[in-house]
């Protein structure tokens, strides 16, 4: 197994975890019933995706 020949310096490491943080997930309004929901997915709320129903909308 590959072993690292020296150690990483406090600031070395902390520059590479800098772009480690989870973004906040994007939400969109629906065309259709304005729910807001994730890009790129059928509504939830109606069942629609790009103007065309897909799905029955889930009745909780
Ligand atoms: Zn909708």
């Amino acid at each position: 197994m590959a072993v690292p020949k020296r150690r990483l310096s406090r600031a070395r490491q902390a520059n590479r975890r800098s772009h480690l943080a989870l973004e906040r997930t994007q939400l969109v309004r629906c065309t259709h019933c304005g729910a807001m929901i994730r890009p790129h997915t059928i509504c939830k709320a109606c069942g629609h995706y790009r103007g065309r129903q897909i799905t029955q909308a889930q009745s909780d």
